[in-house]
């Protein structure tokens, strides 16, 4: 492809609201352009390597055995009605209404669709096992759209459906998604690691996440060098730890605690430490209020705290009036002692003896509290965040912890959507059962963002060859000068000739502009023809390589195929 041709708008200045440097260099390098909030436009050179990653999970799902189809992104109301999750999708559903008043949406995700298609269309049980996947655009309002394409509200992505005849069929048709996965994500050039996810809310068996470990990621992390466990934070369950404290019920001492709203000012004005305290932190459930308990140095998961309170809607802050008049008293000293709401602490809130809580009146907390005399909590159970250093659940050596994207989630749903629909078969003995399924997504536009992410110096992208827009580029330093342009078109159309997916910079711009733009846009090698060209040298430089070599313009084409395939 000849630069001069291509729609390439790079940018020096990038919009304030990038704030990670894979959303900064895809709108940089004019691989995307915005749209409205979470909604974006591929360019050329963005669209290109969104199919190299698309190619390279079609490959695999075909390798693994999926069969694919495609479905609408439009779909009728009735489907996710039976399932009941027309209403669990609440406002991040796109909703909408044909001429005649009925109920669609815009596809968040396909469970619904691929079992009636499998009812509709399978009439044997010998036609078991069965995955079928596609490739496909789908919609969500997410409340909160932001790092580019990490997060938008139209995205792609690879969902994929098994259906087996029982629980062991799952088992292995799962694990033959878990292996394509790993190819997928090793092929696309990702770092990445598999963990243990929750399964509990949508009634699963089991449930694993492909994370690319990242600073910016939203997910937590929590892993074990020792013996190889990894799971999300909300999976992970911590192990309590208790802290030295004095034995006895101390008599319980209402203190003043003018303006200490938060622990940290708390710790400061009574002079303790913060495991010393409980905090009290109410939350909206669906249609109802709760308060849930953690030690002072904790935080409260709220994915944990969800599950194990049933609610369908995610958790949210009480509101500060509500707060108010819930404890009867300004926010920041809620407590447990006669709350009138149920109360969730977390088990080390249950180990502490002789602790400090709100008292439900303003600047004021309870000294000496202890559970049993001073009050009770209705529910005790797992419900903070882990943190580095807390023991692993499965040796007991110190866990750490990070961040990550997740890219892939791959699920057992056993029977809920078969039951829930009807996708049932009769076996050799005509006795009839329930088809067991599996779901398999991976985020196919997230994929290459979380590659930029991963992938990058101060300079720009620096894309492995197998999802690069272009693999090469050839780069005459003075467009002006016939002999360089001569030699440049050359190897132009010797690599072309060879498959080597190649652009030539004939833009009548100066050499420090382009080789500017080859780094970044990412382009894995380059070649600049420059002032040797007499004496029949260029330049070679990888994308990853400090500095240019010298080599003989004849061995370059050579030089180049070569990176290329050894790297693709
Ligand atoms: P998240 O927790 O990030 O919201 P999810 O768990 O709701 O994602 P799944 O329903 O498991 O997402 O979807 C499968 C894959 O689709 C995810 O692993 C992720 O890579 C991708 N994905 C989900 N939501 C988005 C989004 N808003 N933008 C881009 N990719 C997404
Ligand atoms: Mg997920």
């Amino acid at each position: 492809m000849r630069m001069s041709r291509l729609l390439m708008p790079t940018l020096r200045e990038v919009p304030a609201e990038a704030e990670i440097a894979s959303h900064r260099l895809m709108l940089r390098a004019g691989l995307i352009r915005k749209l409205a909030a979470g909604v974006y436009s591929y360019l050329p050179l963005g669209i290109r390597t969104l199919q190299k990653v698309q190619n390279i999970v079609r490959e695999e799902m075909d390798a693994a055995g999926a069969q694919e189809l495609i479905m609408s992104a439009l779909l009728p109301a009735e489907a996710y009605q039976a399932s009941g999750r027309w209403e669990v999708f609440g406002p991040s559903m796109f909703r909408l209404k044909d001429r005649n008043d009925r109920d669609f949406c815009l596809g968040p995700t396909h469970e619904e669709l691929f079992t009636e298609c499998v009812i509709d269309n399978v009439k044997s049980y010998k036609e078991y096992p069965m995955t079928l996947y596609q490739i496909q655009t789908k919609y969500r309002d997410e409340a909160r759209p932001r790092f580019g394409v990490i997060r938008s509200r139209e995205f792609i992505m690879k969902d994929a459906y098994s259906f087996d005849l029982d629980e062991k069929g799952l088992d292995e048709s799962y694990k033959k998604m878990y292996d394509a996965y790993n190819k997928i994500f090793t092929r696309i050039g990702l770092d990445f690691t598999v963990v243990d996810a929750d399964s509990g809310a949508m009634g699963g068996s089991g449930s694993q996440e492909f994370m690319v470990k990242s600073p910016v990621g939203e997910d937590g992390i929590a892993y074990c060098d020792a013996c190889g466990y990894a799971a999300n934070y909300e999976k992970c369950e911590c192990i309590p730890k208790e802290v030295i404290q004095i034995s006895g019920d101390l008599p319980r001492e209402k203190i003043e605690t003018p303006n200490a709203h938060t622990i940290e000012e708390l710790v400061l004005s009574l002079g303790m430490e913060a495991t010393n305290f409980a905090k009290t932190i109410i939350y909206k459930a669906d249609d109802k209020y709760i308060a849930a308990m953690v030690r002072g140095d904790r935080d409260v998961n709220e994915v944990k705290l969800k599950n194990l309170v049933g609610c369908t809607d995610d958790l949210e802050l009480a509101e500060p009036a509500i707060v108010r008049e819930i404890t009867r008293a300004q926010v920041g000293f809620a407590g447990p002692i006669d709350l009138g709401i149920p109360v969730y602490a977390d088990k080390e809130v249950a180990m502490m003896k002789n602790f400090v809580v709100g008292a439900n009146e303003t600047d004021m907390h309870y000294k000496n509290v202890n559970i049993g005399r001073d009050f009770e909590p209705d529910v005790v159970a797992d419900i903070r965040v882990v943190v580095t250093g807390d023991a692993c659940p499965k040796c007991g050596k110190p866990i750490k912890s990070e961040q990550g994207i997740e890219v892939g989630h791959i699920f057992k749903l056993g029977t809920k959507y078969s039951d829930a629909l009807g996708l049932r078969y009769l076996d050799e003995n005509s006795e009839q059962k329930t088809v067991v399924m599996g779901c398999y997504g991976i985020g196919v536009t997230r994929c290459v963002a979380a590659a930029v992410e991963q992938l990058h110096d101060d300079n720009g992208i620096i894309w492995p060859v197998s999802i690069a827009p272009y693999e090469a580029i050839v780069v005459p330093a003075n467009y002006k000068s016939e002999e360089q342009m001569a030699a440049a078109e050359k190897l132009y159309k010797e690599l072309t000739a060879a498959g080597i997916e190649t652009l030539i910079d004939d833009r009548a711009e100066r050499a420090g502009v382009k080789f500017k733009d080859a780094d970044l846009i990412g382009i894995p090698v380059r070649v600049v023809v420059g002032k040797k060209v007499g004496e029949g040298i260029a330049e070679y430089k990888e994308r990853t390589m400090e500095k240019a070599v010298e080599i003989s313009i004849d061995e370059a084409a050579g030089k180049v195929i070569d990176f290329v395939r050894r790297n693709k």
